[in-house]
């Protein structure tokens, strides 16, 4: 008798705190959005976020649409910031040289989100290796196989860098990281790729460095070598593994400093490039974004914080390109 008017008891307890937790819910979105809003940094806000699928599509544009005039190379950068959330970016204001601030003042900069179009069906973890995969092949889980980290990529979908080689857009193209899961280990999402095109004798290559500085070096000699690949991805792990050490977000100090560090070297990235003596008649494609937000010291939910990503980008203002 007790027992059961205890359960009873509890049950409604359960019951009144439900609307409770879809408002708290529902609060958090809003006061994130009214973060990303109030900053004025964005040309979107959260009610309008690009799919991160667009940067593929970004980039399928800028290969695909005809030299402007005196140019005579398509080129492309994508710098890539794990786990570097969107309002990761507010910290970045008012530094006053800032790769994000370049980029964008010169395009746009968009609120983005990863973990599928819907949060409820077709669902992806909002983790590294299906928010890269989305990124560079234009599609979610369903078609790249890729929901969690450990997935391959499907043969049917390609990423950008080996499409745009394969059907010659782009002459050359490589893949700067330093986290296994994306070439090297067993369960790596592009082994199978890199496999393919080694096979098929396409110029793309996988690289796989010790860390994000032995990334920016072997990126600082790409970018300076007369002969760079046309299309250029890397990833910086800075803010992923700040986040995952004491917190994603600017509450943590070491992962606004991560963040910070990003923004530095994809500035000198973009200053190295600048500085090509063959700059000039080459049309350049930068897009800077991640993969992934976080919470706590975690991410792969399909929380505000979790799915809100960001693409800068310095030549196309119109979503998806
Ligand atoms: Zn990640």
């Amino acid at each position: 008798m007790f027992a059961g008017a205890g359960l009873t008891r509890l049950v409604k307890v359960i019951k009144a705190l439900i609307p409770l937790f879809a408002l708290l819910f529902t609060f958090n979105s809003t006061m994130y959005a009214a973060k990303i809003g109030n900053s004025g940094m964005f040309d979107n806000t959260l009610d309008n976020a690009l799919p991160q699928t667009a940067v593929a599509n970004m980039v399928n544009a800028h290969f695909s649409q005809p030299l402007p005039p005196g140019k005579t190379v398509k080129k492309c950068v994508i710098f890539g910031w794990d786990g570097a959330r969107c309002d990761s970016l507010l910290t970045l204001k008012d530094e006053p040289l800032s790769a994000i601030r370049e980029v964008s003042d010169a395009g746009a900069l968009f609120a983005a989100y990863a973990g599928g179009e819907s949060k409820i069906i077709d669902t992806q973890s909002t983790s590294t290796a299906p928010g890269w995969a989305s990124i560079l092949t234009g599609k979610w889980a369903k078609d790249t196989g890729v929901y969690n980290n450990g997935d391959l990529l499907k043969s049917s979908c390609r990423t950008v860098l080996t499409s745009l080689v394969e059907s010659g857009q782009a002459s050359s193209a490589v893949f700067l990281c330093s986290w296994g899961g994306h070439i090297t280990a067993s369960d790596a999402t592009y082994r199978a790729e890199a496999a393919y095109t080694a096979q098929q004798g396409l110029d793309v290559r996988w690289e796989t460095y010790s860390g994000d500085d032995a990334v920016q070096g072997a990126l600082a000699q790409e970018v300076s070598s007369p002969g760079a690949a046309d299309l250029i991805f890397l990833i910086y792990e800075r803010p992923d593994s700040a986040g995952h050490d004491g917190g994603f977000g600017n509450g943590n100090p070491a992962y606004a400093d991560a963040v910070r560090a990003c923004d530095r070297d994809s500035l000198a990235v973009i200053r190295l490039i600048q500085a090509r003596d063959t700059f000039d008649s080459e049309d350049w494609l930068f897009i800077i974004a991640s993969d992934h937000g976080g919470q706590g010291t975690g991410h792969g939910a399909q929380t505000v914080e979790c799915r809100t990503t960001f693409i800068a980008t310095n030549k196309i203002r119109q979503a998806g390109g």
